[in-house]
Order: C-alpha cells, then sequence, then structure tokens
C-alpha cells in the first residue's frame, strides 16, 4: 500500500521513506449509513481519479452501499451518515453497534453532526408516518470525531482519511473538538460571534453557507432563518469561534 505522489501533491504531504510506507497501516473502515442522504459519500466518490488511491490507503470492511457484509464487523474507523431517528429501532440499533464495534466514530457531515436539515423533521409522512424526531448522533453515542459539510468536500474527506493513517494529530485534533458543538446553526453564530463582539467582518460564514442564507450587512452577517438548514458550517468556517490559531497558522503555512 502506499499513498501516491498525487495524493500526496493535493493534500500537502511529505513523501516517505519505503520503510515508513510499509510501517503504515491500513485501517478497516466501515460506513454506516443512517437518515442520511447519500450525499456525503457522493462526496467521498468525487475524489475521482485520486478516489482508487485513497481506497486502497484503507480496507472498507462494512457498509451497505460498499460491501456485500450483513455482519458488522470489528472496524478501527467507523464513519457515520445521517442522524439518527430515535423512532426507528434498527437505525438506534446499528448506531449502537457502531459503537461498540469502531475504535474511532466519526460523524460525517452535517446530518451526523448537527442534525442538520433533519431537526425538521415531524414526521407524518408515508410510509412511516411515526418517525418523526431525528437526533445529532452524540446524542445516543460518544463521537470521536466530526468531519463537517453538506455535505464534506471531497478534499476533506480525503485529508481526514489521511490525516488519521498517518496519525496526523494536528489536523485531527480540531475534527475530535467537533463533536461537543451539536447545536450549530446560523443563530449560534449571531449569539456566541456577533452578539458577543467577536465579529471581524470577514465574511467567511456568508461565503460557506450553501443556502445563501447569510448576506453580509454593514459588515456583520445576517441571518435568513427560512433558509438555514442547521448544517453548521458557517459556525465551522468563522474565525472566530472553535479554530485554535495554531491550526491555522498550520494550515496557512503562517
Ligand atoms: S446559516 Fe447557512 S451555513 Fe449556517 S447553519 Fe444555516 S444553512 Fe448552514
Ligand atoms: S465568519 Fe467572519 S463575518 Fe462571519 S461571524 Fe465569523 S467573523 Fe463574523
Amino acid at each position: 500500500m502506499s499513498i501516491s505522489n498525487k495524493i500526496k501533491k493535493m493534500l500537502g504531504l511529505k513523501s516517505e521513506s519505503a520503510e515508513e510506507v510499509k510501517e503504515m497501516k491500513k485501517p478497516k473502515i466501515g460506513y454506516i449509513h443512517l437518515s442520511g442522504c447519500t450525499g456525503c459519500l457522493m462526496s467521498l466518490t468525487e475524489n475521482y481519479d485520486l478516489l482508487a488511491d485513497l481506497l486502497d490507503m484503507v480496507e472498507i470492511v462494512y457498509g451497505h452501499t460498499l460491501v456485500d457484509v450483513w455482519e458488522m464487523p470489528e472496524m478501527d474507523l467507523a464513519l457515520v451518515e445521517g442522524s439518527v431517528c430515535i423512532q426507528d429501532e434498527h437505525s438506534v440499533e446499528e448506531l449502537m453497534e457502531a459503537r461498540e464495534k469502531a475504535d474511532l466514530l466519526c460523524a460525517l457531515g452535517s446530518c451526523a453532526m448537527t442534525g442538520g436539515f433533519t431537526r425538521y423533521a415531524r414526521g407524518g409522512q408515508q410510509a412511516q408516518p411515526s418517525h418523526e424526531s431525528f437526533l445529532p448522533i452524540s446524542e445516543l453515542v460518544k463521537v470521536d470525531l466530526a468531519i463537517p459539510g453538506c455535505p464534506p468536500s471531497p478534499e476533506i474527506i480525503a485529508k481526514t482519511l489521511t490525516a488519521y493513517i498517518k496519525e496526523d494529530m494536528d489536523y485531527l485534533k480540531p475534527l475530535m473538538d467537533l463533536p461537543k458543538h451539536n447545536e450549530l446553526c446560523g443563530c449560534d453564530l449571531q449569539n456566541e460571534v456577533v452578539n458577543k463582539a467577536l465579529c471581524c467582518g470577514c465574511g467567511s460564514c456568508a461565503m460557506a453557507c450553501q443556502t445563501r442564507a447569510i448576506e453580509m450587512v454593514n459588515g456583520r452577517p445576517e441571518i435568513n432563518t427560512n433558509r438555514c438548514i442547521k448544517c453548521g458550517v458557517c459556525y465551522v468556517h468563522c474565525p472566530r469561534t472553535w479554530w485554535p490559531e495554531e491550526q491555522i497558522k498550520s494550515e496557512l503555512e503562517l
């Protein structure tokens, strides 16, 4: 197994010696699909010509759309897409089992991390009208890291997988801090940044919002709550919320 030079260049990694490459582990990864739209999985596949190399870095051992395995095996890392419907016992059981069988559990994407647009679910639809309560997975199980986005970009998925394999804690640490923030939306940005006089007017939140729910007015974000899908992306992108200064400097090579 080796990481191709193309991936290394894209991800800004330094090359390893032959011995180091031999030592790199090939982790067993499972993909747990709860109440998600498959957009996170699509984003992983949108790494296009890098995908084969990325998949060669890991062993996919579970995932209904990926491998023909019905019993969940032990896993090094479980990627969980989607929030969890607490009226759906199979989803709850699958999440619990994944927690038991995975060393690390990752909330992949906004639905798993914050509940995302499934926070608006109220049930009453066929064929499961009783399915009305959807939660971020951290409400039911311990989550070790989260990859934000609706969907997360192909690049952040690739970078996170690579950082995991390389045990690059500088990259992973902020993502490991994210699960404790599971109530993220435009209102949280307003409350925790603008209302506390922390906003520097950079506009990152408005640039990042995928539903254009944020407009910069007089140098401050104005949230259109009717457009907000509670993805948390604005909060994650804001430099005044949770990113540690050292991480920003290292990412920007400052
Ligand atoms: S304002 Fe936009 S980016 Fe922020 S949570 Fe709502 S939809 Fe997501
Ligand atoms: S991203 Fe920039 S403009 Fe938006 S709230 Fe944060 S500091 Fe203010």
